[in-house]
């Protein structure tokens, strides 16, 4: 069995391989670092480096595979073992995490991220149930580092079991508290986040700092935790799989699998495909891009899904995109998977472009398409495919 580390798992640069082919590779150890921003990259198993490609790195497992790892070198700076340790977003963003906490909140406060929002991913949630001491050590460490006062754990209520399990293991922290969301897709957005936990209206663009506020996600609060504690690297992830699967049609979660294992493995593991199958999805079902068998898992997969065949449709479409659900590219590249042709596309009226990208002006707040219908049907559209979250 081989894994595939990409190269580029973040937000930033492709990472500079720092071993050789034919090398031996110990779980943990270093193999690629940043040039620019990025974030180190660690083997996660034990083997020998099979190739080295231009946007990955392939090793062959040995036979014995020991739960030692290599650990991170130690500091007594917490955000340099954060940055040794290669953290960056696990909710999918990617962003270095030593570069987002490098920040003077001021008595601020830190949100740990609940979410969970996309559809059938339920990863997040299980963690917590199982291990929620991470979220609160999680917090208190991101806290520390960042000089915040309060932290928060934003989360639905419909997830009741994890509610009960935060609530009861935040009930003697004097400043750490629960807060719910609302049950809707995307109040996972950072700028949601901000406005119904603090009540600050972000403006498309504008960061949640800007609000004295950071938000982790919370399995990057464990892989915090993790580094500080245990000095490990970041070589594991916990994902969904779900879909089209014998095993799996609503999801299951898969916690601390090996970086580098393709999605292949997880669809076997899941008792392979229900016939007939669509596409592999490599994320959520909202921003999720496609996949092949041999998709790797990142520092930043959240799911590997299996859609139902795509509808063979030769008609004349038109594409209504939104900040937070599937983008233009994704939807035509959909349009074209069903044989449709695209003839006009728009954008949710709330987008508004910011810095050359459009985003929303209030996400989750989300207006009555039917403006936009109209002016797409004008265009000659037969019928509309959206990636809009509501109306
Ligand atoms: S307002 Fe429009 S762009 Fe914003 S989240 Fe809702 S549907 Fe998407």
């Amino acid at each position: 069995m081989k894994v595939s580390i990409l190269l580029k798992q973040h937000v930033g640069g492709t990472c500079i391989p720092i071993i050789k082919e034919n090398e031996v590779v110990k779980k943990g150890q270093l193999i690629a670092i940043p040039d620019g921003l990025g974030a180190n990259i660690h083997s996660s198993v034990y083997g020998k480096v099979a190739s080295i490609e231009k946007d990955r790195i392939i090793i062959q497992l040995d036979d014995n595979q020991s739960d030692e790892y290599i650990k991170i070198k130690d500091n007594d700076n917490y955000l340099e073992l954060i940055k040794e340790a290669g953290i960056v977003g696990a909710g999918g963003a990617g962003f270095p995490t030593h570069v987002k906490l490098n920040v003077d909140l001021n008595g601020g406060c830190v949100i740990a991220n609940a979410a969970e929002c996309e559809p059938t991913l339920n990863h997040n949630i299980e963690m917590i149930k199982k291990s929620s001491e991470y979220v609160i050590k999680g917090l208190k460490y991101v806290m520390k580092i960042t000089n915040a006062q309060s932290g928060y754990i934003a989360i639905k209520p419909k997830h009741k079991d994890a509610v009960k399990v935060l609530l009861n293991a935040c009930k003697n922290e004097e400043n750490i508290e629960v807060k719910y969301l609302p049950n809707m897709y995307p109040a996972g957005d950072e700028r949601v986040i901000v406005r119904e936990i603090l009540g600050v209206l972000l403006k498309p663009g504008q960061l949640p700092v800007e609000a004295n506020t950071v938000i982790s996600n919370v399995e990057t609060l464990k892989n915090i935790v993790l580094a500080i504690e245990e000095r490990k690297p970041v070589i594991t992830k916990d994902i969904t799989v779900g879909g089209r699967l014998t095993e799996a049609k609503k999801g299951k979660v898969f916690l601390d699998v090996p970086i580098g294992i393709s999605a292949k493995y997880f669809i076997k593991k899941c008792g392979g495909y229900v016939e007939p199958h669509g596409e592999i999805v490599i994320g959520g079902p909202f921003t999720g891009r496609h996949g092949e068998e041999d998709s790797p898992i990142m520092k930043t997969t959240g799911g590997v899904l299996v859609s139902m065949p795509f509808p063979n449709t030769h008609k004349k479409v038109g594409v209504l995109a939104c900040e937070c659900g599937a983008q233009e590219e994704r939807l035509k590249e959909i349009a074209s998977k069903m044989g449709a042709e695209v003839v006009v596309t728009a954008k949710c009226k709330r987008m508004k472009e910011v810095n050359g990208r459009f985003r929303c002006d209030k996400p989750g707040v989300c207006p009555g398409q039917a403006e936009t219908v109209i002016y797409l049907k004008k265009h000659g559209a037969e019928a509309i495919l959206t990636g809009s979250c509501e109306g």
